[in-house]
């Protein structure tokens, strides 16, 4: 067996029953360093890049640019491996949702929501959550485990099989012309800076022009405020930023999302005014479920607009959506237009979100696998 100048920079790659390696979640440096193990030069490695991430083939036969040889040796070494599909729901409005399938057995949910300018992907980044916001449903699930790299990249490339929409050969690079699914948001189930590692190695291959080429203006990522790694979020990757913000005040936040306690306010609030690249054009949101009598009051707005003041942001309000036993109802409609009413007379944005897939459980917050993490043995 060649030992390379490699061995000790990256991690066992991962291989399938028949001994094979996954060639999704390996960045462009590790699939060299894979097919150099092969004896394939550095030049094959970025082609094989290429049609796996950029063109989405899921057959080495479809890599008409490589010798015969070299697609037999690909075919016995390597794999391109798509999650399983449990199920496909769509809503009446359109939504689609997809309980989606590991290679160990654990379950995710995926969504997409189709609008007349967009269409967005909502992407998992665990299975389950070790959080517990009390009006989320995920946050019932305890956390089974973290996503790797390849099974987020796996939820955007499935989606792009489904919806048809690989590029073809010789389209311009980043062409949104036409696309069905042009926004990928990592709000789907878990906590996505509590795997940070995993999801910035995803993003970074999905963010690259000759990866999937979603630039990072069409990505946002929603944290419920892991404030060291908003930092480095922001340095590292600089995605577009929602933070799942819920209440106006430190007292009413801990008692409904417990990581307030860690991450009061105050420094929360910091990393997003030190977020790099805010201006106008490019605002954090700032995520706001609507819970009756819980932080929906007329001075509870105007608090909210006090402490954003400065922030180069807009509030999305949310409508509550239920799920079996949930303890919250969501505000009247009145109450939600006149909470908006008074953010925007403090000038500030603060569109009410549709809501969208109820019929179908896809909805912010209502996502949850029947996933559960294995006893331990004794
Ligand atoms: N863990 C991340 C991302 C996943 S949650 C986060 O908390 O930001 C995605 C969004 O749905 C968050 O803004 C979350 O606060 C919101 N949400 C959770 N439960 C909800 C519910 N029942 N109704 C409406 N929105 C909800
Ligand atoms: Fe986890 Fe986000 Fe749900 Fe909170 S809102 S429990 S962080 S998924």
């Amino acid at each position: 067996m060649s030992v390379t100048s490699h061995a000790t920079k990256f991690a066992a790659p991962r291989t399938d029953a028949a001994g094979r390696i996954a060639l999704i979640g390996l960045t462009l440096p590790e699939m060299i360093a894979a097919l150099e193990e092969h004896g394939l030069p550095k030049f094959r490695a970025k082609q094989v890049w290429h049609w796996v991430y950029h063109r989405g083939v899921t057959d080495f036969e479809a890599m008409t640019n490589l010798p015969r040889d070299l697609r037999d040796t690909l075919i016995e070494k390597f794999s391109i491996e798509r999650p399983g599909v449990m199920t496909e729901q769509k809503s009446t409005d359109g939504t689609m949702k997809w309980l989606l399938v590991m290679a160990d057995g654990q379950q995710i949910e995926m969504v997409f929501i189709p609008e007349s300018d967009r269409g967005t992907l909502c992407v998992s980044s665990q299975v389950g959550c070790t959080l517990t916001c009390r009006f989320c449903h995920t946050g019932t699930q305890p956390l089974v485990r973290n996503l790797g790299p390849h099974e987020i990249l796996q939820q955007i490339m499935y989606a792009r099989d489904v919806l048809g929409e690989w590029p073809v050969a010789g389209e311009k690079k980043d062409a949104n012309q036409g696309r069905d699914l042009t926004n990928i948001v990592l709000m789907g189930m878990g906590e996505p800076l509590y795997n940070y590692a995993n999801v910035a190695k995803a993003m970074q291959i999905c963010m690259d022009e000759e990866g999937l080429g979603i630039s990072k203006r069409r990505i946002t990522l929603s944290t419920s405020g892991v404030v060291p790694q908003i930092v480095q979020c922001g340095e590292e990757l600089n995605v577009n930023l929602a933070i799942s913000l819920h209440a106006p005040n430190d007292a009413v936040r801990s008692e409904i999302m417990p990581i307030n306690n860690k991450y009061p306010l105050a420094d929360l609030l910091d990393a997003c005014r030190n977020y790099p690249g805010l201006s106008d054009n490019r605002r954090i949101t700032f995520e706001y479920v609507m819970l009756k009598d819980v932080n929906d009051s007329d001075d509870q707005a105007r608090e909210l607009a006090q402490l954003l003041r400065g922030i180069p942001c807009k509030v999305n309000l949310i409508p509550f959506n239920p799920w079996p036993n949930s303890p919250y109802e969501c505000s009247s409609g009145n109450r939600i237009h006149a909470f908006a009413r008074i953010l925007n007379g403090e000038g500030f944005d603060a569109p009410i979100r549709k809501t969208r897939g109820q019929d179908i459980l896809a909805a912010c917050g209502q996502l949850k696998s029947e996933s559960q993490r294995a006893k331990p043995t004794t």
